[in-house]
């Protein structure tokens, strides 16, 4: 088989082994077949795969062994009058579970409605959208060490969340290893139908509210998907608008906000524990600058074959027929036209499996 089949880019050849694993055990099990030591220089021969939505794969595939995380099951404590302690087993999809929270009257993750992929992989990157990031509803997460060989604990402050980022996709990207495979997540939930207020303009305002108020929290789901649905940003098979990881680049944050071009769009960046904004750091808009640097929706390379989408210019899609180096090189192309127009360096927002820019 080819991993293709297991990625929302549908690219990527063929692997050395695939493991499903279905119980923790199964998990387990794969973990202790292909150990993890301290003195590995990196563990190139192995990779768990969730949802496959923020993966892009080589076209000659990944030569090591694939752990498919396919874990189930969900336990909701209600710890107070009005909290929840939502628990979910990593392999779970995502979004079935905001949609379960919310049936089941728990706000919190309605924001972050429609995003492809595993509950497992959500702390990894920190996952975020429409105003909201799931580490500030993280209590902790339940992760296999694979050096230790143990089941461990990491709190939300040990985890150290930041824009797109945690200390696990910090880890993974300065040692090459997975040390540490989450198996469950912990979402602290309240017991209150009424949306978290909402932070997101363009979501505040497609629900006619001023920033800060509230509003049901299945009426934010809804009106999420349908923004979403319109960027192309929720997966269905028939649109090669969605043959993509979402937004390929993520937003560049600067120290000096004097190196941004005087109209590109200027962010706060919150520290996603405490809400406060981080002083001396300023988020731009990398949508912005690939548009001004020249690059338009639907702009593409190999023949077509790869091409921005037509509806966002951050995702790069799959048009059908489209290899990985085709991607890749409509990736350096944007890259290099960003740099050359204005000096930043966009970085990449999806793991790049044997294969980089
Ligand atoms: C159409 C579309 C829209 C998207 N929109 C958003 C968005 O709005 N916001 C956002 O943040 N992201 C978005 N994404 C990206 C993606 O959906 C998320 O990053 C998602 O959390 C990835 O989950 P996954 O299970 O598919 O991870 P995978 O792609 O399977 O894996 C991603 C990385 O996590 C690792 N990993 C996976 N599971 C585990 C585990 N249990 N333990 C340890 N490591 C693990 C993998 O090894 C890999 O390095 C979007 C993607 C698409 C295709």
């Amino acid at each position: 088989m080819r991993l293709a089949e297991l990625t929302t880019f549908h690219l990527g050849g063929p692997p050395q082994s695939l493991t499903p694993a279905r119980t923790r055990g199964e998990l387990i099990e794969f973990c202790r077949a292909h150990p993890l030591g301290l003195s590995t220089p990196s563990d190139t021969d192995v990779l768990f795969i969730g949802g496959g939505s923020n993966l892009l794969i080589s076209d000659a595939g990944f030569d090591g062994h694939v752990c498919l995380v396919a874990t189930t099951g969900v336990v909701v404590e209600e710890t107070s009058e009005t909290e929840a302690i939502v628990t979910v087993e990593a392999g779970e999809n995502w979004d079935e579970i905001v949609a379960l929270t919310l049936a089941r009257g728990l706000s919190g993750l309605e924001a972050l409605s429609g995003i492809p992929g595993s509950v497992g992989a959500t702390p990894i990157q920190n996952v975020g959208a429409y105003g909201t990031e799931v580490g500030e509803l993280i209590i902790s997460i339940e992760v296999y060490d694979r050096i230790a060989g143990q089941v461990r604990t990491l709190t939300a402050a040990e985890l150290e969340f930041g824009y797109r980022t945690s200390a696990l996709k910090r880890a993974q990207q300065t040692s090459g290893m997975t040390q540490y495979l989450v198996l469950s997540v912990s979402f602290g939930l309240r017991r209150d139908a009424q949306s978290l207020p909402v932070r997101y303009a363009q979501l505040a305002s497609a629900l006619d509210l001023e920033i800060g108020q509230t509003a049901p929290a299945s009426l934010v789901r809804d009106t999420v998907i349908a923004l979403r649905k319109s960027k192309g940003m929720v997966l269905e098979e028939a649109d090669h608008d969605t043959w993509s990881a979402g937004s390929f680049f993520t937003n560049p944050i600067v120290s000096d906000a004097d190196v941004l071009p005087v109209e590109a769009p200027r962010y706060p960046v919150i520290d996603p524990l405490s809400g406060a904004t981080i002083e001396g750091k300023t988020k731009t808009s990398a949508a912005w600058l690939i548009e001004h640097a020249g690059f338009s929706k639907g702009h593409s390379v190999g023949e077509g074959r790869a091409s921005l989408s037509t509806k966002h210019t951050l995702a790069l899609t799959n048009r059908g027929r489209a290899s990985t180096e085709d991607v890749l090189e409509l990736a350096r192309t944007i890259v290099a036209g960003v740099e050359d127009k204005y000096a930043i360096t966009l970085e990449p927002e999806p793991t790049l499996i044997a294969c980089s820019l």
